[in-house]
């Protein structure tokens, strides 16, 4: 008969043997650690301290786990993950020092590899929350992430007003006008990190009042779970005894689980009545949410609808400069800058690259330099299919002729500055996909003629002067480095 343990440890067997006597520390930093804790239907479910150590292992040893599940539990063997939710309380912590991200376990949904069912998102998470019917309020588990504080929460420019609804709402929850609060925005952008940061907030100022965050999926399936049981009224009263509900991910209802979404329209009315306090996230603008029930999206506008926008580059650097601060790890300011100035697209990803390039550095004992950044963030850049950046195109050419980055966005008609922002955009048109007219808006709120006006100088100076075409061959190989 075969065990989660015995299963396990000929699994090991094998990857041991694969990896063999040379890989002996990586076996020992991402294979010991890990816990087995079930088999049920082929399916093998392992407990992983991390959410980076779970995205590792997808990353880096998924063949040789496919390879050696399907040879223990046969062609339909599949893996599943549970992460720890708190890295804290890791049985084993990995050995190297690679920090905690403090990243919220994110399942995979889309993930093409039939094997792998993803992460749980929270061992904690109650999939038949009605036990705990008749059980002290306080009782009920917040499933809150104690990472995803608002201290933790840099402020900028794309959370200002998103992060002050936040905090109004903890101080007084209920009885602002921001109910609900709608906090959406485009992935990783912090909506999840800021609805949770506003609970442990609420409990730090309340600590008597009954915080719950459930995930959209969670909700629909303990709602499903309460149908087939026929115990869909316990499933509500369990809602109702909520001082401070957060929602996170909406828009996974989108087009589905009409029953759900009138299961949670009656509970929503009942707490709002009640002045109750009730945080929704969603990716989507409340405008695009068109596939939810009306009913209950004409609920969402009641309140305050908060967007997360993409942070700027000072923004950027704040946050890498902060997980730098929180992991105790120092980093030189240039790598620093040429993650923040590179990674423009969300806070998770520049988190990732933040998190690989420790990694890196600290697996192959390598000091953290602008050349190793730059190798790991070319390679990041690239795989995501992403390009060189006008942040970035600003910053190489301010740095080669010595100038502060923000003159380009100044109206100054000095000649050397405006030579800057016309190679400037010279290059963002030549290296980036962007627009004429998103080009201008980046270099000093010009229009599209003026950014086509100095893409034609900079070409007819380039093969007339040859000071210019000097500058434009330098620049070139400092891009290309
Ligand atoms: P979303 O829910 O919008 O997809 P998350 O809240 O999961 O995004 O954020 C992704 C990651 O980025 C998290 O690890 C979070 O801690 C981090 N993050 C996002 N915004 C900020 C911020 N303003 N300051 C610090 N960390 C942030
Ligand atoms: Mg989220």
């Amino acid at each position: 008969m075969q065990t989660y343990k015995s299963v396990w440890a000929n699994c090991l067997k094998i990857i041991k043997d694969n990896l063999g006597p040379e890989n002996e520390q990586v076996y020992k930093t991402w294979f010991e650690p890990i816990v087995p804790i079930q088999l049920e239907d082929n399916v093998l479910t392992i407990r992983v301290p991390t959410q980076f150590f779970y995205e590792w292992l997808e990353e880096h040893f998924i063949d040789l786990l496919k390879r050696t599940i399907r040879l223990q539990l046969g062609p339909n063997g599949m893996l599943k993950y549970s992460i720890l939710m708190d890295t804290s309380i890791a049985d084993q912590p990995i050995s190297t020092n690679l920090p905690s991200t403090g990243r919220q376990a994110v399942i995979n949904r889309a993930k093409d590899v039939p094997m792998f069912i993803g992460a749980d998102e929270n061992e904690q998470k109650i999939t038949n929350p009605y036990i705990y019917v008749g059980v002290q309020k306080r009782k009920v588990p917040s499933q809150l992430n104690g990472n995803y504080t608002l201290e933790n929460f840099v402020e900028g420019d794309c959370n200002r007003l998103a992060r002050a609804a936040g905090y109004a709402v903890a101080e007084n929850p209920g009885r602002t006008s921001f109910n609900p609060l709608l906090l959406h925005g485009g992935v990783g952008l912090g909506k999840t990190h800021l609805a949770n940061a506003i609970g442990i907030k609420t409990k730090e100022k309340h600590p008597d009042s009954t915080v719950l965050y459930v995930t959209s999926e969670q909700f629909l399936q303990q709602y499903v779970e309460a149908v087939k049981n026929k115990n869909t009224n316990d499933f509500v009263h369990y809602y109702e005894m909520i001082d401070f509900l957060i929602l996170d991910d909406i828009q996974f209802w989108a087009s589905k689980g009409t029953h759900t979404q009138e299961a949670f329209f009656h509970i929503f009315n009942y707490l709002h009545q009640r002045n109750r306090q009730i945080i929704i996230t969603s990716d989507k603008a409340p405008s695009e949410l068109g596939t939810l029930e009306p009913r209950l999206l004409s609920r969402l506008k009641w309140g305050l609808a908060a967007d997360l926008g993409t942070p700027d580059v000072d923004t950027r650097m704040a946050i890498l400069k902060q997980k730098l601060a929180n992991d105790g790890i120092e980093m030189p300011q240039d790598v620093i800058e040429y993650i923040a100035y590179n990674i423009n697209t969300n806070v998770r990803e520049l988190e990732g690259a933040l998190v690989s390039l420790i990694a890196q550095s600290s697996l192959n004992h390598r000091q953290i330099t602008l050349d190793l950044a730059k190798q790991m963030i070319d390679k990041f850049v690239k795989s995501n299919t992403r390009e060189i950046t006008i942040d970035y195109i600003q910053k190489v050419v301010c740095d080669y002729f010595k100038l502060p980055i923000d003159c380009i966005q100044s109206p100054t008609r000095k000649r050397e500055i405006v030579q800057a922002r016309q190679l400037t955009m010279y290059f963002a048109k030549k290296m980036t996909k962007s627009s004429l007219a998103i080009i201008g808006l980046q270099c000093g709120n010009k229009d599209h003629a003026t950014v086509l006006h100095a893409c034609k100088t900079v070409a007819n100076l380039n093969e007339t002067d040859k000071q210019f075409h000097f500058w434009v061959d330098e620049l070139e190989k400092k891009f290309k480095e």
